[in-house]
């Protein structure tokens, strides 16, 4: 099937590791753009080099998310190189471990900076440029928000915030034709994931654990596995795709407990 995704402009928040390093790659692969954003110099400019080694283009853009600002600025900055949006993967996100019992507002308000507000920044500041293009918008949630982790309310009123968001901007922009979708993992092992399995005092047996309980072939899933779900919504051939929430994550979420 061809995307025909080719010379789009997409941009990918957190790219430069993980999941979204995986969305970076899968996009470069199919001829099309990606700006990807990220805090870390060496590790974005290693993507980007081994990316243009492999003649493909691409750019980076170093900034943190955190701040209105840096937001702003990152999507002027892609459209004074590019000229042009068409597609916005909010990706970026921490599992911060901000609970009710050992957090406190302060942390909660954070954390809710962290991985929350950026979501909104981004969107709104690609908007224009979204309306010129009729391109679309990807949001990256956590199955946290529908099952609950324990000890991480701040993350996971932000992952629950995020499939709200989705479903009231796919409302917002249907006139414009701009789609809003979801796609939520489960469990992915990416470097965040290893930081939280390393907070176990046997990170290996919870692993096993956890993976015994995935229903679909008892393994994780890739993170090239989200990346094909995104690159399809952010495609043409998902033209009749709004307001959705995607789970990619061998059945965890919904399917019986008894069957594993
Ligand atoms: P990861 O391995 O930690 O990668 C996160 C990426 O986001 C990095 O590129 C990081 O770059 C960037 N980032 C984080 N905060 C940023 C900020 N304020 N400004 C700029 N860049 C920032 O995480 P991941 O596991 O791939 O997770 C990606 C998304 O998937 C998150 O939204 C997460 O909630 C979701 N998710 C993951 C899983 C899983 O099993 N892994 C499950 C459910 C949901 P720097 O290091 O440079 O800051």
């Amino acid at each position: 099937m061809d995307l025909k995704l080719k010379n789009k402009v997409i941009i990918v928040t957190g790219g430069t590791k993980g999941i979204g390093e995986a969305i970076t790659r899968e996009i470069a692969n199919e001829g099309a753009i990606p700006v990807f954003i990220g805090r870390n110099k060496i590790n974005g400019e290693i993507l980007l080099n081994d990316l243009k080694n492999q003649t493909k283009e691409a750019y980076y853009i170093q900034v943190d998310l955190n701040n209105t600002e840096s937001c702003k600025s990152a999507v002027d900055e892609v459209i004074k190189k590019y000229g042009k949006i068409d597609g916005l993967v909010n990706n970026a996100g921490k599992n911060d471990s901000v609970g009710l019992e050992f957090g406190s507002p302060e942390s909660f308000e954070k954390s809710l900076t962290n991985n929350l507000n950026h979501y909104y920044d981004m969107a709104h500041y690609c908007l224009d440029a979204l309306k010129k293009t009729k391109g679309n918008i990807v949001n990256i949630s956590s199955k946290t928000a529908l099952t609950g982790q324990g000890g991480t309310s701040g993350y996971a009123a932000a992952k629950g915030a995020q499939l709200a968001l989705t479903r009231e901007w796919a409302v917002e922009l249907l006139k414009y034709e701009i789609r809003v979708n979801a796609v939520i993992p489960a469990e992915v092992l990416t470097p965040l994931y290893k930081n939280w399995l390393n907070s176990f005092n046997n990170p290996q047996e919870k692993l096993n654990n956890i993976i015994q309980k995935i229903p679909l072939g008892k393994r994780m899933t890739t993170k090239e596995e989200i990346a094909y779900m995104v690159l399809f919504l952010l495609s043409e051939k998902a033209n009749h795709i709004t307001g959705q929430h995607l789970f990619v994550d061998g059945g965890y979420t919904h399917l019986d407990r008894a069957i594993t």
